[in-house]
């Protein structure tokens, strides 16, 4: 999708922090932490948002989910805990509008909302 940053940077135009990758999904670090282990997780396919998901879409979103499991394990975050969180739309403050989990960990995490 053109001008879509995780567009390019899943096509290489843009540097980033490779932590994952698979045929469907890559994990890159944040570009500006929110927290000591931030790491997103984005289908290679742009899917807007994840109003946009589809029945058929969800061994993608599984595969993401368990990327992130393995991606804390290795970072040493699983056992005291970690975040994942996905954005919709303007009121949750999404960004980039191409989907993308977020892993958060590393320092004891203030409540939501
Ligand atoms: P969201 O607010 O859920 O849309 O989150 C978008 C996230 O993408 C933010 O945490 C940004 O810091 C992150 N981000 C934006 N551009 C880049 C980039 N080029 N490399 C890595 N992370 C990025
Ligand atoms: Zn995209």
């Amino acid at each position: 999708m053109a001008g879509c940053v995780f567009c390019k940077i899943l096509a290489g135009e843009i540097p980033s922090a490779k932590v994952m990758e698979d045929a469907d999904f890559l994990a890159f670090r944040d570009i500006h932490p929110a927290a000591p282990t931030h790491v997103l997780v984005i289908p290679k396919r742009h899917i807007e948002t994840v109003d946009d998901l589809a029945p058929e879409d969800a061994p993608l979103i599984g595969r993401m989910v368990l990327a992130a499991q393995e991606i804390a394990r290795k970072e040493g975050i699983a056992k005291d805990g970690y975040r994942l969180v996905m954005n919709c739309r303007s009121a949750a403050g999404q960004d980039v509008f191409h989907l993308h989990l977020h892993l958060l960990g590393g320092r004891k995490l203030r409540l939501m909302g």
